[in-house]
């Protein structure tokens, strides 16, 4: 699929990995229809992307709340009258271990809370849009491609039971997808970023950031426009569906 004046939906749009996606998507002449909880983040993320001399709207809303996904896609297709492309990107960490035990005594656990929250916005937030925007695609009969961010973390990170979990789940929902999907000309991906530089990482100590960076055979973290990078790769590429890509740097978990 040609990005050029298509128009590309992006949750999590403002900031981090998102923002990097809306403004390389511009840069390629696509039209950005940009979700997240912050208003005022996405006012940001639209002006770098209008800087690209495209057409970018904001539509602020919960991705794991139905009515507001349903209410901003049905939004986005009246602005647009078109879609093409979502990239499923809003995500949370909420880390801890399954169970803390000082002096054999079990001391703590991960709360139901802890674990809810999570699910609902990176497993809940998936489905509903990736869902909402298939049948709009379905509707439009001119196909589509739909990218879900999952994570390094989905292979079993230690202190992310919720997280790691949602994301092998998004990474499932993906192949169902390219499965389910097909027969209407509708593409799904994954992109599996490692330890990238973002916003998500700023609750890491230094010490802990340089021992996350130590075995990463690249030495380095990710960049948020290497991720946007390969979301556009999997757009470009009509043979491409059902897969993950790793962006890691080589790291294994
Ligand atoms: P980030 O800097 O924390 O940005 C996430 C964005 O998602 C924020 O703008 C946030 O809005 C938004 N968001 C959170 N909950 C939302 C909700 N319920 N509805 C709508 N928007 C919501 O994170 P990032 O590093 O760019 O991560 C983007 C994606 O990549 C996530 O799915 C993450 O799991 C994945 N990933 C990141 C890394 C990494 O190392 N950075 C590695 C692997 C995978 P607010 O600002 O209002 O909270």
């Amino acid at each position: 699929m040609q990005v050029q004046s298509k128009t590309v939906v992006i949750t999590g749009a403002g900031r981090g990995i998102g923002r990097s996606l809306a403004s390389q998507f511009a840069q390629r002449g696509a039209n950005l229809a940009l979700l997240d909880l912050n208003a005022a983040d996405l006012a940001e993320s639209r002006a770098l992307c209008e800087a690209h001399g495209v057409e970018a709207r904001c539509y602020p809303a919960d991705v794991s709340a139905e009515q507001q996904v349903i209410g901003a896609m049905d939004a986005i297709v009246h602005d647009f009258g078109r879609f093409d492309v979502i990239v499923n990107n809003a995500g949370i960490v909420n880390d801890s271990l399954l169970i803390k035990v000082k002096d054999g005594v079990v001391s703590d656990r991960m709360s139901l809370r802890q674990w809810q929250a999570v699910v609902d916005v990176n497993l809940t937030g998936v489905f509903l849009c990736g869902r909402e925007a298939a049948a709009h695609m379905v509707k439009f009969g001119a196909g589509g491609v739909i990218i879900n961010i999952s994570s390094i973390s989905r292979h079993g990170n230690i202190g992310q039971t919720n997280y790691a979990a949602t994301k092998a789940g998004v990474a499932a929902m993906t192949v169902v997808w390219a499965k389910e999907l097909a027969r209407y000309g509708i593409r799904a991906g994954a992109i599996a970023p490692g330890f990238t530089n973002t916003e998500i990482l700023s609750g890491m100590r230094p010490e802990v950031l340089q021992k996350v960076i130590a075995p990463v055979p690249l030495r380095r973290l990710g960049d948020p426009a290497e991720i946007a990078h390969a979301a556009l790769f999997i757009v470009e590429n009509d043979f491409f569906t059902g897969r993950c890509i790793d962006l890691d740097g080589g790291l294994r978990l």
